[in-house]
């Protein structure tokens, strides 16, 4: 019997670039798990078996209440399964789309828990690289999970230099200038996560990935009039050009007390 069979597949949860996400049961615990079912045919031609195995090298060396949990992974002929908790609760993205925007405290509230999975991920010396709305799951309770390792990496690792592999909306300006990505370019994306998830967008949309690239280089963004102030300021302070001027920049082993200490936190 295949690793597979000791599963019943369910509901798709989500498109992944390589394959399907799904819900699957442990038969023996009846426990739910979403199942990450990658085509090695597809995620060969396209350089995906690369992605596929550093998600699972790097989710390996995480454990952290907001960040997915891996279960397992295993293959067979056509397909490598990746087996990880199951965030119920949707992506971040569904629930800005529904709402239109989330709460001042709602957001306050997954803002901080963004920090506290940076905090962990960049002391374990993993950088997410694809910190989007897309890539932020909910659990049932409203608690965040992260997903999405595919283009993580560990810092100063040989392969961290590759040509900008996020996506272009939250992507930062070193990135973009073809420099390597640091800790600095996960804060500019919770940045432009925390001005989406007040405004309903994020700053530098624009009707082509090459607008956006220059409303990004330009520093192009402004705030909607009911944007709250204190959250203007946390922003301002993330989305700055120069990685060594963001707030928390120059990651140490203490963390970030100065982002968690910033007044839209208190
Ligand atoms: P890709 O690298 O192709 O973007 P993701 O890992 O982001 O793949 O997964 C694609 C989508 O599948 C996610 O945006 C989410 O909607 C869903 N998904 C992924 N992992 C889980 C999970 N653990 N629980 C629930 N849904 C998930
Ligand atoms: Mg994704
Ligand atoms: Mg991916």
């Amino acid at each position: 019997p295949l690793p597979v069979d000791d599963f019943d597949i369910g509901d798709v949860l989500g498109e992944g670039s390589f394959g399907s996400v799904c819900q699957a049961t442990l038969r023996s615990t009846g426990i739910a798990y979403a199942v990450k079912i990658i085509d090695k045919v597809h995620a060969k031609r396209h350089g995906g078996l690369a992605q596929v195995k550093n998600e699972k090298d790097i989710l390996i060396k995480l454990d952290h209440p907001n960040i997915i949990r891996l279960h397992s992974t295993f293959a067979d002929e056509d397909h490598l399964y990746i087996v990880l908790e199951h965030a119920s609760g949707g992506e971040l993205f569904q629930h800005i789309k529904r709402l239109g925007a989330c709460h001042l405290s709602c957001a306050r509230w997954l803002a901080a828990e963004l920090v506290n999975a940076l905090e962990y991920m960049h002391s374990k010396g993993v950088l997410h690289r694809d910190l989007k709305p897309e890539n932020i799951l909910l659990d049932e309770q409203g608690h965040i999970k992260l997903v999405d390792f595919g283009s993580a990496r560990h810092v100063g690792s040989a392969e961290q230099y590759v040509r900008f592999v996020g996506t272009a909306e939250y992507v930062s300006p070193e990135v973009l200038d073809d420099r390597d990505a640091t800790e600095a370019s996960d804060l500019w994306a919770l940045g432009c996560i925390l001005f989406q998830m007040l405004s309903g967008a994020p700053p530098f949309r624009a009707d082509s990935e090459y607008l956006t690239f220059k409303r990004i280089e330009e520093l192009d963004y402004s705030f909607p009039e009911a944007f709250p102030e204190d959250a203007r300021l946390l922003v301002n302070a993330l989305l700055q050009t120069s990685p060594s001027q963001r707030l928390g920049a120059g990651f140490e082993a203490g963390g970030y007390p100065e982002l968690k200490a910033h007044p839209f936190f208190t």
